[in-house]
């Protein structure tokens, strides 16, 4: 599978990036190795809620209708509800202004052995901000570093950091908004923004490019999802979790199977004591 992930200096072209499966992707072989990747996601979950030495962020972002709930919906069910929080960061309340703009966020960072998916994130504040002029354009460009000291001191403390954009043309979040405005059960998740928004397209799209080509680091990249057809927006999610997750299962293991040996010796140690 190619990855669109950017990882250290260099531009950005969302343009130039397919928002469709590649000609190779179906849906049946897709459906297989979610299957698969699902339940791989899940042992590795478990190792490291037991090591509790390294925790997972996936911040989602992407425009309306670019499948972040979808995401959500997918990914945390391939996980055990005990060790996933799931965080919707909408417009900030009065006193989440009064703060800095990380102050809620950093709250939700994950714990030791958790798993956080962030639907929208900090980086709202660097794209709705800065589209919609919320803030002086000094104040949004002094964000880049900020973010990228705060990923730093997450990364630092253990965590696995990535940061997907969901990539999806302008036709199909225009053939989204209509059926979802179609459908009884859905109607309700749509917002006149969601129509105005459209008319920025072009300058989300430019802030999304600098938000991308301003915070990519190895231990903190972005993955720019191809998110038109939804089986293969999940595919590649799954595939990039496990693969960031993955390096780190011999020492999970190990820190499990460490952690059993004092617990046998001290049941040992109380049994010889007591005679039982
Ligand atoms: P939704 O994702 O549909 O629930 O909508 C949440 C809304 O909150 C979106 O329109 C976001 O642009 C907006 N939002 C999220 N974070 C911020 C922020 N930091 N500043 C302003 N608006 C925000
Ligand atoms: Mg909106």
């Amino acid at each position: 599978m190619k990855l669109h992930r950017f990882d250290g200096p260099g531009k950005v072209r969302l343009d130039d990036i397919a928002a469709d499966p590649p000609a190779s992707a179906t849906k049946a072989k897709a459906k297989d190795r979610l299957a698969g990747l699902s339940d791989e996601l899940f042992e590795l979950q478990d190792l490291m809620w037991g090591a509790r030495t390294h925790c997972v962020l996936m911040v989602l972002q992407g425009r309306d209708a670019a499948g972040k709930d979808g995401t959500v919906k997918h990914l945390s069910g391939a996980f055990n509800p005990r060790g996933v929080a799931v965080t919707s960061f909408g417009v900030p309340s009065v006193e989440e202004r009064q703060h800095d703009f990380l102050w809620r966020v950093h709250k939700h960072a994950p714990r030791a052995g958790e798993v956080a998916i962030f639907n929208r994130s900090h980086y709202e504040d660097v794209l709705v901000a800065r589209v919609k002029k919320l803030v002086p354009a000094p104040v949004w460009k002094e964000r880049y570093d900020q973010i990228r000291a705060f990923e730093q001191t997450l990364v630092s403390a253990g965590c696995v950091l990535l940061k997907f954009f969901l990539h999806i043309t302008k036709e199909e979040q225009k053939e989204r908004l209509l059926a979802r405005e179609k459908d009884p059960n859905d109607a309700w998740k749509l917002n006149v923004d969601d129509w105005k928004d459209r008319e920025h397209w072009d300058d989300y799209t430019k802030a999304y490019e600098d938000a991308i080509e301003a915070c990519s680091s190895e231990d903190a990249p972005w993955i720019v999802v191809p998110a038109n057809a939804k089986w293969y927006r999940n595919l590649v999610v799954a595939e990039t979790l496990a693969a960031a997750m993955r390096p780190h299962r011999k020492a999970w293991r190990e820190s499990l199977e460490a952690q059993g040996k004092l617990v046998r010796r001290d049941l040992k140690a109380w049994r010889t004591a007591h005679n039982r």
